[in-house]
């Protein structure tokens, strides 16, 4: 099966490690497949003014620049390692609230989506684009201070457009994304170099983009595992 995370942050946001080595911790530990997913956060409230003050996010203006150099890195890492590198982002709606808060990974991204758009639009934006839409640790965390239940808080309308669900979050785990049956992966939420140890996904399916898609799509084939040194 492939060892796969798709849920990984670098400088480019609000990660500590740079693109560059954030790919060759992943090579080196024999990962199959990653996805880059730095946060693209609101700007719409003061909070998201602050990351954007702070360059914790991914914007319009150096999109281009950050999907050139994880094309680049993909080049890379597909030669030393064999290791497939996705695009993504993490779309970050972030409000005082948490229950008004909302992460979602968009997997295989190619143009810019701006996080102040309504859900309806970077859905559509993302389908129109062939991208993966993962709802990011949809329940409550260890940590309360990162939690985001909006999008678990309205499933029955949001539920259609989402094509899986984190069952697992670096050391968090979703039990009730098991009992609603939704489709599902699990991922470390990179930030620092201690996170590769962390929930992971592994899928039965062959190494490459599309497969590796549909596998999460379709849901089948789909298992998760502890990732220890
Ligand atoms: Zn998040
Ligand atoms: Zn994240």
């Amino acid at each position: 099966m492939l060892l796969c995370d798709f849920h990984i942050h670098t400088k480019y946001s609000d990660g500590s490690v740079d693109l560059r080595r954030t790919v060759d911790r992943f090579g080196q530990a024999g990962f199959d497949a990653i996805a880059i997913t730095d946060h693209v956060v609101n700007g719409d409230n003061s909070i998201g003014k602050l990351a954007h003050r702070f360059r914790l996010s991914v914007t319009r203006d150096n999109f281009n620049e950050y999907a050139e150099n994880i094309k680049h890195e993909a080049e890379r890492a597909w030669d030393k390692y064999r290791m497939l590198v996705m695009p993504g982002v993490e779309i970050s709606k972030n409000y005082l609230s948490s229950d008004k808060s909302a992460h979602i990974l968009i997997i295989d991204i190619k143009d810019f989506i701006p996080a102040c758009l309504n859900y309806e639009q970077i859905f559509l934006g993302a389908k129109q684009q062939g991208a993966l839409i993962i709802a990011c640790h949809p329940h409550h965390m260890s940590d309360m201070s990162r939690e985001t239940l909006f999008l678990w808080n309205n499933r029955d309308k949001y539920a259609k457009y989402i094509d899986a669900w984190e069952i697992a979050n670096r050391d968090d785990v979703f039990n009730v994304i098991s009992l609603k049956k939704y489709p599902y992966i699990a991922n470390s939420d990179f930030h620092r170099a201690r996170h590769l140890y962390s929930w992971k996904t592994l899928l039965n399916c062959e190494k490459d983009i599309e497969s590796i898609k549909q596998c999460i799509k379709h849901n089948k084939g789909v298992a998760i595992t502890l990732f220890r040194n």
